[in-house]
Order: structure tokens, then sequence, then C-alpha cells
């Protein structure tokens, strides 16, 4: 008699055992690599493919919104038209190719170089979120009072995190917050990629370090945080923030072939720097720097600074449209 429930036990065993190495080739990336191929989706809008990969073997692409900077995964069989030299005169001269060209262009300057404020008339601010590697707990009380405007707004509160690929790995539970906030309603993230390693050598001048630190190959670098933000179900935007924010003219080359944007800031809360309208405020929300996050909460909580999808610094479309849902 007791054995009818055991086999049964071992029959659905047997049923499930397939589905589950399917579930995880489904969920697992291979062949992640970077493209630049201007394309139509299925409506016939242009969009830009700048990634391609297999997903559960089907071919995916990462799309960019040229026009709204808004990113999307997209099986590639479901583009309407794919083939070069679809849309490469249409994306020349929209908000995205614009942008790209201008904060990847010479002059380098070592340091803060690319976007460091909006590049349109706003009213409100940005908040720029670093999560470099870490064994320190994150910033919960600072995410939690972050998280909390969005029951006076009304709206999801807009906040950009800068992720590290080692970050990610090794903070999951505080991950899984973090998305439980987005699936709530309280916080819209736009996943910005900070590296995968961010090398760091406090010994090292600014020329040898970070992401110039001998050995560092930066599409590695890039590819491989984004490859993480999409098997743990985020999309990432096409922004790069860099680690110390130290590039020279190649790292910028090799950034602009990859189709990301360098975003530095001009109110690093812990230097001391003073937000104003259309600031790129940045903060460290992975324990390493609590002075910027002293300051941040007051700024968020007294003087009720108006938070904006980092979209909207740079697509007049998401401008407007942020502008219309305030209060
Ligand atoms: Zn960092």
């Amino acid at each position: 008699m007791a054995i009818r429930p055991l086999l049964l036990v071992a029959l659905v065993a047997l049923l499930l055992l397939p589905t589950f190495p399917a579930a995880a080739a489904e969920s697992r990336i291979s062949g992640y690599r970077s493209i630049f191929q201007p394309c139509y989706d299925r409506s016939g809008a242009l969009r830009l493919a700048i990634r391609r990969y297999e997903r559960g073997g089907t071919p995916h692409v990462l799309l960019v919104n040229p026009r709204t900077f808004e990113t999307a995964v997209a099986p590639l069989a479901s583009l309407k038209a794919f083939q070069a030299p679809v849309g490469q005169a249409e994306l020349r001269a929209t908000p995205f190719d614009l942008a790209l060209t201008r904060h990847t262009s010479p002059p380098c300057r070592l340091q803060n170089h690319g976007a460091v404020r909006a590049d349109l008339p706003v009213d409100g601010v940005f908040l720029t979120v670093d999560m470099c590697p870490s064994k320190r707990p994150f910033e919960k009380e600072f995410f939690a009072a972050v998280a909390g405007l969005s029951r006076q707004s009304g709206r999801p509160t807009p906040v950009a995190l800068a992720m590290t690929g080692n970050w990610l790995e090794n903070h999951r539970d505080e991950l899984a917050w973090l998305v439980q906030q987005i699936r709530e309603g309280r916080l819209a993230v736009t996943w910005v990629n900070h590296s995968d390693s961010h090398p760091y050598d406090p010994k090292a001048p600014l020329t040898r370090n970070f992401l110039l630190s001998p050995g560092i190959d930066l599409e590695r670098e890039v590819l491989a945080t984004e490859q993480l933000l999409l098997e743990s179900g985020l999309t990432p935007s096409p922004f790069f923030r860099f680690p110390g924010l130290v590039a020279d003219a190649k790292a910028l080359e090799q950034l602009r072939q990859l189709s990301l944007i360098p975003l530095g800031s001009d109110a690093w809360l812990a230097k001391g720097e003073e937000p104003r309208n259309g600031s790129f405020i940045l903060v460290h929300g992975n324990g390493n720097e609590p002075a910027g996050i002293a300051r941040a909460l007051p700024l968020l909580r007294d003087r009720g600074l108006r938070l904006l999808p980092l979209t909207a610094a740079f697509a007049p479309a998401t401008a407007a449209a942020a502008g219309a849902g305030g209060e």
C-alpha cells in the first residue's frame, strides 16, 4: 500500500525532469554580442538593435528607441525588417545618434567625461546611484526613502542604478528587494552599466586605474554586466558610468562602438557639489560612501527635489511626458 504513493512521486518526478533543463536553458543567454543594426519593429517603428543573443535557442536582440532612449528585448523574428542598410539614413540625426556622438567625442577629459547633466532644459534633477563592488550591506534606509516618495507623487520614483556585475552577483537578496519595489510600483529604475569587475587600485595613477588598468577588456566588462542584468529579468539601458568616472580617448571610442552614452555627474554629493535643475546627482548605494547618503536624505525628504527619469535628460519626447506627469 505504501508503495503506490512512492511510485506516484517517482512518476511525477520523471515527468517533471525534462522540464527543468528546458526552463534553465530558457533563462540562460548564450552568444551575447554587440551589433549595430537599425531596423523596424512589428509596428514599423525605427529601432536600433545594439546586442544579439540566443535565449532558449531563439535569437533575440536588445533594441534602443533612438527617439526616447528606452530599451526593450525582442525575438529577432518579431522584427519587420532587419537587414542592412535598413533605416541607416533615418537613424542619423535622431536624438540618440546625436547624444552618442556628442558625449563620446574628443577632447577627452580623464575624469567626468560625458553627460554630467541634462542636455535639455528640465524642471527637476536626476538621481544616479552607483553600485560598485562592496562587502557592506546596501543603503536600505535611503532606497526605502526614495521608494517612499512614490506615495506623495503617485508614481514610481525614477532612479538610475549604475550596476556592477560584481555587486549584482554578491547581493542577490538586496537586488530582490529592489526588484520588489519596482514590481510594487514604488521605483522606476534605469539600469546603467557600471562595468563587471570595477577594477580599482588605490596606489595606481588614474591613467592606469579603474577600466584603464592593464589587462582590462572594456567590451567584456560591458557585455558581462548586461548579460547578468538580462538573466535577472532586467533590461539594460544605453547608458554607462565609468568606474571612478575615469576614461581615455580609446575607452570612449570603444563605448561609442558599443552604442553606450557615458554618464558623469555635476553633483557628487559626498564631494560637496550642489545639485541644481538638470543635475545628475551621484551617490553610492552600496554602503561605501555614507557621507553622500547623509546629504541625500534631507535633500529628498525636506527640499522635495523633483526626480526625473534619465531618458528625460536626453529625449525631448520623454522630457515632455515627464513634465506632463508632474504634480
Ligand atoms: Zn563605482
